[in-house]
């Protein structure tokens, strides 16, 4: 609720504070158990950023996280640490996050033996359960991460993110370097540990299509805001807002006569969030802008069936 977050970018201002720029801008979002909410958005729009906020690898400067009702937003690192099991993150490129040097195994038995769950035994039985569980042989559990290829690489991630039976999964890009036959692969694993494990995702991606296929509903994030909810049915098919809209009709596929909206090209590139533009901040590349969308913030409100939209003029 109200989350805002922002880094220090070097330097200082001439009053003495240190120079900041805000990625996050007082977003609020529910994610429901057992969902799949979908985070799409140009990148640079804050979507990595929230997801690592929401998950408090990142402090936010103000606003409130809740989690499983309970307010984590105030606590510190020793009061979550039992909570970070049940909160864990899937990376765009395993590789970069699997220490080369170490074996499959260890890697995915790291979190358990930092947490001190197990015994040893019990660690091979769970890491054995745990390749079974993701459709990888257990004969990879004594070797490298060079070894193999993005799709198994992504599967040892899912497994290193589930060995400790969390409830919420933020998937940051986690298909996005993969072949598309592989993606809908590691999607298709997904999906199915969702019904075998009763995991909640929030799914960040820049690409519609892959987030169509996964999300029940989709958030649109423009400049550190978020835009656009709804179902992803709505959203995809009859967005509210002309940024949504501008997305859909960048992507290849758009088909006029399936989607009610409107195609809009993009101008432009994503405004530095150093100087986000006054009013609506999409207003420098709306092609629907007036001078109050230049003056008023349009506040998010709520158009019915659960649909949220942040703009003045909404379309449909
Ligand atoms: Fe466009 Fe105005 Fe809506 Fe912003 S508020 S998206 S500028 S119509
Ligand atoms: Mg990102």
């Amino acid at each position: 609720t109200d989350v805002s977050k922002s880094f220090p970018i070097g330097g200082y201002f001439q009053k003495g504070g240190r120079r900041k720029v805000r990625i996050l801008n007082d977003v609020s979002l529910d994610v429901y158990e057992g969902e799949t909410l979908g985070l799409v958005g140009e990148s640079g729009s804050g979507k990595s950023t929230l997801g690592r906020t929401l998950l408090r690898l990142y402090d936010a400067d103000s606003g409130k996280i809740e989690f499983d009702n309970l307010d984590i937003s105030a606590k510190n690192r020793r009061e979550l640490r039992p909570l970070r099991s049940k909160m864990q993150m899937i990376f765009q490129d395993p590789y970069s996050s699997l220490n080369p040097r170490r074996r499959i195994g260890d890697l995915i038995a790291d979190p358990i033996r930092i947490h001190g769950q197990a015994s040893e035994r019990d660690i091979q039985v769970r890491l054995r359960e745990l390749m079974d569980m993701v459709g990888l042989s257990h004969s990879f559990l004594t070797r490298y991460p060079h070894e193999f290829s993005g799709g198994q690489r992504q599967r040892i991630g899912i497994a290193r993110a589930i060995a400790l039976k969390p409830k919420f999964i933020v998937a940051d890009e986690a298909v996005s370097a993969l072949d598309v036959s592989v993606q809908a692969q590691v999607i298709n694993l997904l999906m199915d540990l969702q019904d075998e494990l009763g995991l909640t995702y929030l799914f960040i991606a820049h690409d519609l299509s892959v987030v169509r296929q996964i999300s029940t509903r989709t958030a649109v994030m423009y400049l550190g805001g978020i835009v656009e909810i709804g179902t992803t049915d709505d959203v995809m098919h009859k967005p509210a807002h002309p940024y949504t809209a501008a997305l859909i009709s960048s992507v290849p596929s758009h088909d006029s006569t399936v989607s009610k909206s409107p195609r809009i090209k993009l101008q432009g590139d994503l405004p530095s969030p150093l100087t986000p533009p006054s009013g609506c901040r999409f207003h420098t590349r709306c092609p629907f802008a007036t001078a109050k969308c230049a003056a008023e913030v349009p506040l998010p409100r709520d158009v019915g069936s659960g649909r949220m939209v942040a703009c003045h003029f909404p379309i449909n």
